[in-house]
């Protein structure tokens, strides 16, 4: 049995490391273990395999002046952070040819096409199934001229596997009844899905993994090391793990544990918020599927004891203070759709997607150091392609096919 260090324990971690254990590794996982800060656990659970098309485009960065913080939007470029969104948005730049931007497109739709296979087999091989909901989700609008475009655009996009129909007079009315009638229309899609508890869901993953022999360890991975042909992970602790193979899947930290062994990788921490509420609203028959705002650029989901709403695209660092005017945004917007996180009760988190210039994941084996694996990177799509990235980790472990092309997921796409 070759031995495995998987080093961070979000959702991509995780599955990486129960796939990697099944695939006849015997695996450490490592991670500091507060997992209320990782993006696993803030996002919005939502399974999005319609976003098929990467945010590099110049579509959106000709509508970037209209979507910006300082005009009541979602991106934020805050001015103490420009050394690190300002090279990251010349890449971008780059990575939005329409070239480039179709060859992405190709990429993401490839792995969307796998990810709810992926999920439904991990879930039902880790017993986390009653957290998997194959419901879809809803896009609103609140003002006829934007339904108008929003409507025609959506049901004329390339959605993936994914389908998507008018809302019917029914489904238009129960979302009228539960944000305070704002609902002028909107679209339903299906074959879409949701993560209803992620901190279970995640536990779960876990307790998979030590059921079939895998280890969980609680370490923050200071430096990793080359020496006498084997990596070295060293902890804040004083700990040092070594393995036959080391996969770096510390989401936003990842480019930090990669420099010195492999250099810069242009990682951003795309930051986002959201505010929670314990209330269990929305609930009616099986409760309401994931519901975006399109007018407000957020999305509001029901999990299986509370309910949150998330917005904000903020490029910036992990570490930077939080700017407590998105939340108080993040309130304002609640109010107006009738939801309790309105209250000063709601709970409030930050945290980092983990994003590369061309919006595609890093996928691969380093070309340098043939016992380094890496996985990061997913930008907002992280929770979704997590359990196929956990196949693609394996298949690149044990020399079998992978089921999508990972060459345009490998980093040297950057140098
Ligand atoms: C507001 C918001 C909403 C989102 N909504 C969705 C959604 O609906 N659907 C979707 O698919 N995606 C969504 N995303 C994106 C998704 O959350 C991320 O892409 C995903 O969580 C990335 O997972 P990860 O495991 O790579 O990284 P993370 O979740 O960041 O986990 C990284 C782990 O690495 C550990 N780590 C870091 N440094 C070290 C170190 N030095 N040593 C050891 N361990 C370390 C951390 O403790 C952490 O547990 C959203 C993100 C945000 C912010």
């Amino acid at each position: 049995m070759k031995t495995a260090l998987v080093i961070g324990a979000g959702f991509v971690g995780a599955s990486c490391a129960w796939q990697l254990q099944r695939a006849g590794h015997r695996v450490t996982l490592l991670d500091p273990g507060d997992f209320t800060r990782a993006a696993s656990f803030g996002n919005a659970g939502h399974l999005a395999i319609e976003q098929v098309e990467p945010l590099a485009s110049w579509a959106n960065l000709r509508s970037l002046p209209q979507r910006l913080f300082l005009r009541g939007g979602p991106v934020g470029l805050p001015p103490r952070d420009i050394a690190a969104w300002l090279p990251f948005g010349l890449r971008l730049v780059a990575a939005a040819t329409p070239a480039r931007f179709a060859a992405g497109r190709q990429t993401l739709a490839d792995l969307l096409s796998h990810a709810m296979p992926a999920w439904r087999w991990l879930a039902a091989q880790t017993g986390i199934s009653q957290f998997l909901r194959q419901d879809g989700h809803f896009v609103a609008w609140e003002s006829a001229a934007s339904a108008r475009r929003g409507k025609q655009h959506w049901l004329q996009a390339d959605v993936g596997e994914a389908r998507v129909q008018p809302a019917s007079a029914d489904e238009l009315a129960l979302l009228r009844a539960q944000f305070n009638g704002r609902a002028v229309d909107a679209v339903r899609f299906t074959h879409t899905g949701q993560v209803l508890d992620l901190a279970q869901a995640h536990q779960g993953l876990l307790a998979a993994l030590q059921l079939a022999g895998g280890t969980v360890r609680s370490g923050q991975v200071r430096g990793l090391v080359s020496q006498g042909g084997r990596l070295h992970a060293r902890c804040d602790d004083g700990a040092d793990h070594t393995a036959e193979l080391v996969l770096v899947a510390a989401g936003a930290a990842s480019a930090e544990l990669l420099r010195p062994l492999l250099g810069p990788v242009p990682l951003i921490a795309e930051r986002g918020y959201h505010l929670e509420s314990p209330a269990a609203l929305l609930t009616g028959e099986g409760g309401l599927p994931p519901v975006a705002w399109e007018d407000r650029s957020v999305i509001v989901t029901r999990f299986a004891s509370s309910l949150r709403i998330a917005s904000f695209t903020e490029f910036s660092r992990s570490e930077s203070p939080p700017d407590t005017r998105k939340w108080a945004a993040l309130a304002r917007h609640a109010a107006d759709l009738g939801l309790p996180m309105a209250g000063s009760d709601a709970s409030r988190w930050v945290g980092a997607r983990p994003t590369l210039p061309d919006y595609l994941p890093a996928i691969g084996r380093s070309t340098v150091l043939p016992q380094l694996l890496y996985a990061f990177g997913h930008q907002h799509l992280g929770l979704t392609l997590s359990a196929l990235t956990g196949e693609l980790v394996a298949a690149l472990a044990t020399g079998a096919q992978p089921t999508v092309d990972l060459q345009p997921l490998r980093l040297e796409r950057f140098r």
